[in-house]
């Protein structure tokens, strides 16, 4: 990399740029990664709760792409601790979704029927052996289904220690300042305008989160990805009250390894706007005070939001119409921590190889 070109510029470092930048060093390409802020993973990547969850029952493109993603963790969280030293916090938590009458564990349980079916694991359990699992469980339940291979992350170290991978391999970081434009040479792009500078690259990633929707807009193929503001409570209870992650009453609440709980989250459209609120904030503590009577004793620690990447059906990974060194990869919504070590993996191959182990082509970004 010469000092104003690049093979590769990302744009965007969040986890999902963070993670394609830490594929494509390892195989020895050096990107630039840049992020208009001054450190990587701030929006969403750092907001989410880290839950690595895919509960369909079927074979269809967008579970097998949430799998193969889940299926990496493992191998993932050990080269990133021998690499830097970080731990991710990995944690085959499970997650037991529990229920409260009999419309919510008939749609329960016949989802744990066709995964049992199709070959995937799902148990469903009497309130009797939920309690015995979770004993802060409310006495209000009428039964459970668990889902033993759910896992958890520490999304914010995650982003931390793929960044910290990808400087390790050769990457490159411009931090700071946004990306506001791109330069052609006839058709073809050939760089980005960062702070009034241009800096070149032969292909460029666009990996900017719910503000991929602007350059996608510049390159004059328009996608509909916006922000989908999500908020979280963080409680503390000690002793800790739950081994497991617990999903019920249209909310989750995460046991974290330090003691911390999240309580998450609301789904709200309603454009970039990041601040918490009361009604937000009192939704997850009624909800999960009802499935666990104890959190109302819980210490109150902080509240926060952010904003998933949206679009209607997602995540974009591939080529943008009209450009062959133009990639897009957002839209991750619910997801993005979940989907981000199988996203790192297939953009690079799809950058190096032209050949991605699992087809791209139900994710191809086609523009409005
Ligand atoms: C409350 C909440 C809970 C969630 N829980 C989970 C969960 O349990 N499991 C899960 O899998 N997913 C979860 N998610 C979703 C997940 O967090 C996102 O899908 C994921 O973080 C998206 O990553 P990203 O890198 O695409 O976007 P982001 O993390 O938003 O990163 C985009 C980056 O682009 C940068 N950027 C923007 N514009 C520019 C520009 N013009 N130039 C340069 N840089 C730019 C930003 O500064 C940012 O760093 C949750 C999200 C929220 C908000």
């Amino acid at each position: 990399m010469s000092r104003n070109h690049a093979d590769i510029i990302v744009i965007g470092g969040g986890i999902i740029g963070c993670a394609i930048a830490y594929n494509l060093a390892k195989r020895n390409i050096q990107p630039l990664l840049i992020d208009k802020a001054a450190t990587v993973g701030t929006e969403a990547s750092w907001a989410g709760a880290g839950i690595l969850t895919s509960h369909a029952s079927t074979h269809e493109p967008y579970p097998e792409l949430c799998r193969a993603s889940l299926a990496l963790y493992p191998t993932l969280a050990e080269e990133l601790r021998t690499e830097t030293q970080i731990d991710i916090e990995f944690i085959r938590s499970g997650t037991l979704s529990v229920f409260f009458n009999p419309d919510d564990a008939a749609g329960l349980i016949g989802l744990a029927d066709r995964r049992v079916k199709n070959g995937f694991s799902a148990e469903v359990l009497t309130a009797e052996k939920a309690w015995e699992l979770e004993p802060a469980l409310s006495r209000s339940i009428v039964g459970a289904v668990l889902f033993p291979e759910d896992a958890q992350v520490r999304n914010p170290k995650m982003v931390t220690a793929l960044a910290k991978g990808a400087a390790k391999f050769g990457t490159k970081f411009q931090l700071g300042n946004p990306v506001t434009g791109f330069v052609r040479d006839g058709e073809r792009v050939v760089g980005v305008v960062v702070n009034g500078e241009t800096l070149y690259a032969d292909t460029f990633v666009i990996a900017n989160g719910c503000w991929a929707g602007e350059p996608t807009a510049q390159l004059g193929v328009p996608m509909q990805i916006g922000p989908a503001k999500g908020q979280i409570v963080l409680i503390e209870a000690m002793p800790p009250l739950f081994e497991r992650t617990i999903d019920g009453l249209g909310i989750y609440i995460v046991p974290r390894a330090d003691g911390k709980i999240l309580l998450g989250a609301t789904v709200e459209f309603v454009g970039y706007d990041k601040s918490p609120t009361v009604d937000g904030t009192k939704q997850m503590i009624d909800a999960g005070v009802a499935i666990a009577p104890q959190l109302a004793q819980a210490t109150f620690v902080q509240t926060w939001a952010g904003l998933r990447p949206y679009v209607r059906k997602g995540p974009l990974l591939g080529y943008l119409p009209g450009y062959d060194n133009v990639v897009l990869a957002s839209g991750h919504f619910k997801n993005g921590i979940l989907l981000a070590p199988i996203t790192g993996q297939l953009i690079a191959e799809l950058l190096t190889t032209g050949q991605p182990s699992l087809s791209l082509e139900p994710f191809h970004p086609t523009g409005v």
